[in-house]
């Protein structure tokens, strides 16, 4: 009786502990929440790539279903992969058998080596993106987060069609657009009514705007998902939130860079004055907004000026 009742108080100890024993990435505790039945997110830091946060800046989630994990983007190195499988092994017994990768740049996919076992999937037009990028993006990872990355394992995915799919058993359905970097998959689980935007939404964190085909068709789009119906949105960058919550900061947000830069280049101001305005005070709580907004006009700017001119498209 003594020894089962010191069995089980043991057990009782060590279950707890063994399982809460927090999974470090860059000295930091790398954590998943849950947003919905078997459904978690891992939040990255609201930062840009930097040394002190090792490229941990974007989300990733996993829905654990009766035949394997699907886990959507796998964040910016096989090192992190490795942490956040780890972190995926605290909640569920099963392993990755699909990673889904919403779009081409390196904090999305850079981690998928990690899952060696599972299928990697994405849509044509993204993996296009990442066979032209893959080596300027590897080393600007590398650069800005000081680490040099297992070049050789940063792998393409396999291709994936847009529509309704079945992994395993488990019914997704994928919308392919390109708003944001010109191949974007975005997830809809209608059993648990949770949308995964990848970087089509930011939410608390300033869009990101370099590969963009331009933003009116990202407002497009947004359009098109505001008519979906969820009960919560993952976003690439920043919190979940319910949809409506997240779809509308990004589309707020990118129709005053829009209506900006298009009023400063019909005004014929240079890209110095395009930069010198005072950002509203709407944006101010969003995390990046003064970096985002300088990088959009050196990179958006000129095709402003260049419509205007000569009629270019966007
Ligand atoms: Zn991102």
């Amino acid at each position: 009786m003594k020894t089962r009742f010191l069995a089980s108080l043991a057990a009782l100890l060590t279950t707890p502990l063994a399982a809460s024993e927090p999974v470090m990435f860059c000295e930091r505790p790398l954590t998943a929440q849950p947003i919905a039945e078997n459904t978690w997110m891992v939040e990255g830091l609201r930062e840009e790539l930097s040394t002190s946060n090792c490229g941990h800046i974007g989300n990733q989630a996993f829905i654990a279903t009766p035949n394997g994990v699907i886990l959507i983007d796998s964040g910016s190195s096989p090192v992190f992969g490795e942490a956040l499988k780890a972190v995926i092994a605290q909640h569920t017994p099963h392993h990755v058998r699909w990673v889904l990768n919403t779009h081409h740049h390196p904090d999305h996919f850079f981690g998928n080596a990690a899952f060696g076992e599972a299928e990697h999937l994405t849509l044509a037009s993204t993996r296009r993106l990442m066979a032209r990028d893959r080596e300027a993006l590897i080393n600007n990872v590398e650069r800005l987060t000081g680490r040099s990355l297992a070049r050789s394992h940063i792998g393409l995915p396999d291709t994936i069609e847009a529509g309704e799919v079945t992994l395993g058993s488990y019914p997704l359905t994928l919308y392919a657009m390109s708003g944001h970097s010109g191949g974007d998959l975005v997830i809809m689980d209608h059993a648990t009514e949770v949308l995964f935007l990848g970087d089509m939404g930011f939410y608390q964190r300033a869009a990101a705007t370099a590969h963009s085909p331009g933003l009116q068709q990202w407002q497009t789009e947004l359009n098109e998902l505001r008519g979906l119906n969820a009960r919560i949105a993952v976003p690439g960058h920043g919190p979940s939130a319910p949809p409506n919550t997240v779809l509308e900061q990004t589309a707020h947000y990118l129709a005053w860079l829009d209506q900006h830069l298009s009023n400063a280049a019909s005004e014929g101001l240079g890209a110095n004055h395009a930069l010198a305005i005072e950002i509203p005070d709407a944006f101010n709580t969003i995390a990046l907004t003064e970096y985002e907004f300088t990088r959009s006009v050196m990179q958006l700017y000129p095709h402003y000026e260049a419509r205007l001119l000569w009629g270019a498209p966007q």
